[in-house]
């Protein structure tokens, strides 16, 4: 998808740490990181939000969620972690690309709004 960003960082037009890679999705780590371990999961396809998932595209998120504990454990995240995406405006979500966070090393606080 043109001009997207995390398409970009897909095709490697952008540069970013890649901690993880597999045939549909990547994991990099995070520009701005809130917590020691900040990581977004991205499906390779471009699927703008959590809003436009339904039957026929929403086996990614699963996916995403089989490959998190793998790449958590390899992180050293014994303590539990957090898992947070963003969806539109009210969401806070800032690209439009389908991603999901992974956030620990630290106790995270309790709330979440
Ligand atoms: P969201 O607000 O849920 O859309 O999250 C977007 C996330 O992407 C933010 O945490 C940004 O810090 C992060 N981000 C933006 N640009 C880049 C980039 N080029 N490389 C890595 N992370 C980025
Ligand atoms: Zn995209």
């Amino acid at each position: 998808m043109e001009n997207c960003i995390f398409c970009k960082i897909v095709n490697r037009e952008i540069p970013s740490t890649r901690i993880y890679e597999d045939r549909r999705i990547i994991a990099i780590k995070d520009l701005s990181p809130q917590a020691p371990v900040h990581v977004l999961f991205i499906p390779k396809d471009h699927i703008p939000s959590a809003d436009n998932l339904d039957e026929s595209n929403s086996d990614i998120v699963a996916h995403v969620f089989s490959v998190i504990p793998r790449v958590a454990a390899e992180l050293g995240l014994r303590n539990g972690y957090r898992i947070i995406n963003n969806c539109g405006e009210d969401g806070g979500q800032t690209v439009k690309h389908l991603h999901f966070h992974l956030l620990g090393g630290k106790k995270l606080d309790e709330k979440i709004v």
